[in-house]
């Protein structure tokens, strides 16, 4: 089926290629998703309920999980996980810097102390940096599955089994991902998911959820999502509103019965990628033997990146850099004593990487097309 368009395009005969397409989607689910509004509102229940409940267990059945906790976003997730777990004032996590800010942001939340350590070239928390950045203060390890590939977690794990650490994903952007079949946010003590309108499967508006084999952990964050109320009058320990409401848990559990369907067409496109990309001039990480990646997004690392970027732009391509500024060099960082040059992985990655479109709506064309430009960039 692919075109035979001829290799020279021309600025002229190119469609624009977006980055996103959230037209697109409420295009295809338009009936469904205004016959779930109508339903919800039918019934008058707009915060938790049997609904959210049922997004839970759907979730949890699908992915493995023993315990599911719909919350208002992922950030609250990260927060509430840390909070369950015990980290506290005082406390160090150690995480990485090339993430979304809610990773660093949602520790020092909670008094505890972020420490960076530096990443391998396929932007996964290098497990051999770890043990050098233990201290008697660390307690926990918060790996992200940046762009949905799962962190090497066995190397991880043997880490922070070695030193009484426990294990939180950072799993936001890795939905339906697995490492030797067992799911992004299966393998820690506990991980956060995020259901963001940018995310694989995505509500409208804020929402996310937790997961944690610990049943202690569930009930903890149960109570910490609605006030720590455990009935409605008494408040057993402080917490925070974090409901999800039950609109959003209605269009989600709709949604992640396509969700193998959309991450099916993501996987195809970045497979299509990797075989038109020139690798002389665009590194992709390789794909492992063992991982299943759902490709949130296909980030290559490439020389004259922001060149490149106006190049596609020019040319109606839609990209974006996840993330320009790493997060210890943020100006909200100095409080934590960060200086350039600690991670030079992690820094010269954040002047080379560039995500493609990589959405649910691109056509093999699309994907040919991005390539082609790509590739004629560096001819
Ligand atoms: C999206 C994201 C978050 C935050 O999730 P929200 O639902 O937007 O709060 C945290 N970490 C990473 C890596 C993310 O991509």
């Amino acid at each position: 089926m692919s075109s035979k368009r001829s290799a020279s395009s021309t600025l002229a005969d190119a469609k624009p290629v977006a980055y996103v397409d959230l037209k697109a989607q409420f295009a295809e689910d338009r009936d469904d998703i205004l016959a779930t509004v109508e339903r919800v509102f039918a019934e008058g229940n707009f915060i938790l309920g049997d609904t959210v409940e049922a997004f839970e267990q759907a979730l949890a059945r699908q992915f493995g999980f023993d315990h599911v906790v719909a919350l208002n976003s992922g950030t609250d997730a990260l927060l509430l996980a840390l909070l369950a777990l015990g980290v506290e004032r005082g406390d160090e996590v150690i995480t990485q810097s090339n993430s979304f800010v809610a990773s660093a942001s949602a520790i020092v939340h909670v008094g505890a102390k972020p420490v960076f350590v530096d990443v391998k070239p396929d932007q996964c928390l290098d497990p051999g940096k770890l043990e050098a950045a233990v201290t008697p203060r660390t307690r926990a390890i918060m790996p992200v599955h940046l762009t949905g590939r799962v962190c090497d977690m066995p190397a991880i794990q043997a880490v922070a089994e070695r030193h009484g650490l426990v294990v939180i994903e950072d799993a936001a952007q890795a939905i339906g991902s697995m490492l030797m079949d067992k799911a992004a946010g299966a393998w820690g003590d506990a991980a956060a998911f995020s259901l963001h309108p940018l995310k694989n499967l995505n509500a409208a508006g804020d929402a996310g959820f937790l997961t944690t084999s610990r049943a202690d952990v569930a009930e903890r964050v149960r109570r910490l999502r609605n006030h720590g109320l455990v009935d409605r009058n008494t408040v057993a320990e402080f917490g925070i509103n974090s409901r999800l409401d039950t609109l959003q848990a209605a269009l989600l559990l709709r949604r992640l019965s396509s969700l193998e369907e959309v991450t099916r067409k993501r996987r195809d496109n970045a497979a299509r990628y990797r075989a038109l990309l020139d690798p002389k001039h665009v590194f992709h990480p390789p794909c492992r033997q063992e991982e299943f990646n759902t490709f949130h997004t296909f980030v290559v690392q490439v020389d004259r990146r922001d060149e490149l970027q106006a190049f596609l732009k020019e040319r109606g391509i839609g990209s974006a850099i996840h993330y320009p500024i790493p997060i210890h060099l943020q100006p909200a960082a100095k409080v934590l004593d960060c200086r350039p040059g600690e991670l030079p992985v992690t820094e010269r990655q954040a002047g080379r990487i560039l995500s493609l479109p990589i959405h649910q709506f691109l056509t093999e064309a699309d994907i040919e097309q991005v390539s082609r430009t790509v590739n004629g960039f560096f001819r």
